[in-house]
């Protein structure tokens, strides 16, 4: 363990099962060590690096922008915020935004959004329906509406008004559905709860069922949006539009930033009802007009279909070779493979000692999120390296829960 791992485990709250690597440098799909090692980085940030680390069109945005006005306050107005703001309701089928600092601030605002819609519209009905092995944040209420035991049973009771159901399935949620439901919330594609992509006729019976009860339809777009599934958005591959999405994790380069996005009949806010100390700050928001401009001109979503598609080709190549590969699955460069038993430990660390790094989501399940400007040579090369451990007869299945 090194000096900075010691330090950790001494001075930083144990929340993170983290990985004995201490990151200190990285450019475009590469990081670096602290003894100057290069890694491949299928990790991406959790998905946060979308252009990779340090992109150069966001590095000049925010050294620009740092260097002009850090912070002034959401009392005055600030021109990055409403140029950002204009350019997701251009790219979107969307009316309206509000900024925050994250992912589950974004959420937080969408159930108190969902929840004056339903004071205004629905006779006060509050209750947001939303999916088994979702993933919605980790505040009280978003652990509510992250359908997982194991992230809600340590910190009970849950705050009331959430109801989770089995994903992929209609009919659970028509009988959830009662005079308190004001939303149905789900992810297009469940990302931190197995890489499980929502059926097309499911999200559009979904979006039929809401029109139907005069409910609102929020996607949590945080994990897929901004191209990660190969079009900007995922809800633009099933032919239908939410009311509210959220946005966070790629929006501004790797830099905090979250986004809820709102239909203008579901833009209810007014005046007083919801806020943000630094929630569209200047740096965050410069930073995001930069990367979102990068993506639309260069059709990164493009690169992303074309580098899924190979990645996909090649890990279905390894699931014929390997008899002990179960499944992959996936859309874009969101992606996952899955083991008859639980060796996905032992396969990351493998990985990462051959200098690529993934992520272990599941005790027999990886997750692959690179960022979406890697090329040709850079899945060749993750899918090189998975090759050779794959093929190595030294994976171990782990104990209980790694
Ligand atoms: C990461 C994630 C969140 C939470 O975002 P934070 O920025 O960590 O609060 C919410 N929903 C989904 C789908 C995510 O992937």
């Amino acid at each position: 363990m090194s000096h900075w791992q010691e330090l950790e485990r001494k001075y930083y709250m144990q929340t993170f099962e983290r990985v004995p690597l201490t990151i200190v440098r990285g450019q475009g799909a590469r990081v670096w060590d602290e003894d100057g090692k290069e890694y491949l980085d299928f990790v991406g940030g959790w998905a946060a690096n979308i252009l990779g680390h340090c992109h150069p069109a966001v590095c000049e945005a925010v050294t620009k922008q740092v260097q002009t006005l850090i912070h002034a306050s959401n009392t005055f107005y600030t021109i990055p915020q409403i140029q950002l703001a204009e350019l997701l309701v251009k790219n979107s089928c969307f009316h309206k935004v509000f900024f925050g600092n994250s992912g589950l601030e974004a959420n937080e605002g969408a159930f108190k959004l969902a929840r004056r819609y339903g004071k205004l519209n629905l006779k006060g009905a509050y209750e947001i329906i939303t999916a088994n092995d979702s993933f919605h944040g980790r505040s009280l209420a978003t652990i509510a509406a992250t359908g997982q035991p194991k992230h809600q049973q340590p910190f009970t009771p849950m705050p009331a008004g959430f109801v989770n159901v089995p994903f992929n399935d209609i009919e659970v949620i028509k009988k959830a559905t009662t005079p308190q439901t004001c939303a149905v919330m789900l992810e297009p594609l469940q990302g931190e709860g197995g890489v499980t992509a929502a059926h097309e006729d499911y999200l559009r019976a979904v979006r039929a069922w809401c029109d139907q009860k005069g409910i609102l339809l929020i996607l949590d777009e945080i994990q897929t949006g901004l191209g990660r599934t190969g079009t900007l958005f995922a809800y633009e591959q099933y032919g239908i539009e939410p009311d509210i999405m959220t946005l966070a994790k790629g929006l501004a380069g790797g830099l905090p930033i979250g986004a809820l996005l709102a239909k203008d009949k579901a833009a209810v806010f007014t005046p007083g009802e919801h806020g943000s100390t630094y929630g569209g700050n200047p740096v965050a928001c410069a930073a995001g007009v930069a990367a979102l401009t990068f993506i639309l001109e260069q059709d990164v979503p493009a690169n992303c279909r074309k580098m899924g598609q190979r990645l996909m080709a090649g890990l279905q190549s390894l699931k014929t070779k390997y008899p002990f590969v179960t499944d992959v699955r996936g859309r874009g460069l969101l992606q996952a493979m899955e083991f008859n038993r639980n060796i996905a430990e032992s396969v990351k660390v493998a990985c990462m000692g051959r200098r690529l790094l993934v992520n272990r989501l599941k005790p027999n399940t990886l997750r692959f999120m690179p960022p979406l400007i890697i090329n040709r040579d850079d899945v060749a090369e993750a899918l090189g390296i998975l090759d050779e451990v794959l093929g190595s007869d030294k994976l171990e299945p782990s104990a209980d829960n790694h």
